[in-house]
């Protein structure tokens, strides 16, 4: 199992980790890591692995950061999800000198992982906004993709949103960023990993990345994609948003 610094520090920039494991694919398992992997939809950090071998100072990239292994926890009104997992660093380049047992520095990209928090947390505003004229349609999404500057939700729903309902759930989600409602992340009483959004009175089970409070969003634009019967395909994205890095350490 890999220690998930994200969770106690997620503005720590670098830390020091032990490789455990090389695996297929140059995936390198680490001890302990600030770099956020694939999960929920957001994707995975990236970041450089720095490392000495014979007094030399190396460095490798990594681009792919991926969950293996753990077990699967069955929570009442939570999704079942991994917990305990080790982490896979996939590195950029084959023959690295890295073994198991050798000490690494951790780097992660934070103008990335900024975005993507801010993403992150833009979709959760989105679907607050969303939830507001549609209640529960959390439990109809069965897609999510946060990108760097965009994200995006599918919903099952035979009756879709239409250009006129688009109009509040937009001025909505910009009222909620413009408030500079305060966010707050915690974990299950009984599962450290199992963890939760919360901005006023809606709760989210997420363990993203997210910024604690609403205004680095900026101003939102809310779009729509027919993808056939039956889904409909909301796309948020925040032009104006701030990137303020400058809350990272090392
Ligand atoms: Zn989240």
């Amino acid at each position: 199992m890999t220690n998930k610094i994200y969770y106690a520090n997620q503005y720590l920039a670098q830390t020091e980790a032990i490789v455990t494991a090389i695996m297929e694919n140059n995936g390198i398992i680490l001890n302990q890591t600030i770099a956020f992997p694939e999960s929920g939809g957001q994707e995975s950090d990236c970041g450089t692995l720095m490392y000495c071998v014979n007094g030399q100072q190396r460095s490798v990239e990594f681009k792919n950061v991926r969950q293996v292994n753990g077990r699967l926890i069955y929570l009442e009104n939570f999704p079942v999800i991994p917990v305990e997992t080790d982490i896979l660093h996939f590195l950029e380049m084959e023959n690295t000198d890295l073994c198991v047992g050798m000490k690494v520095q951790v780097g992660i990209d934070v103008q990335r992982r900024e975005r993507l928090t801010v993403s992150h947390t833009a979709t959760h505003i989105g679907l607050m906004a969303i939830e507001n004229l549609y209640p529960k349609l959390y439990d109809a999404i069965r897609g999510c993709h946060i990108k760097e500057d965009s994200s995006r939700l599918d919903f099952a729903i035979e009756s879709k949103i239409t250009d006129d309902e688009l109009i509040p759930i937009q001025e909505y989600a910009n009222e909620l960023v413009s408030k500079d409602y305060p966010i707050t992340m915690y974990a299950h009483s009984e599962e450290p990993e199992a963890r939760y959004w919360q901005c006023l009175d809606k709760v989210y089970p997420c363990g993203g990345t997210h910024l604690l409070s609403t205004k680095n969003i900026g101003r939102m634009e809310i779009r729509k994609k027919n993808l056939g019967k039956g889904t409909q395909r909301i796309i948020f994205s925040f032009p104006e948003a701030v990137i303020d890095v400058g809350k990272y350490h090392t």
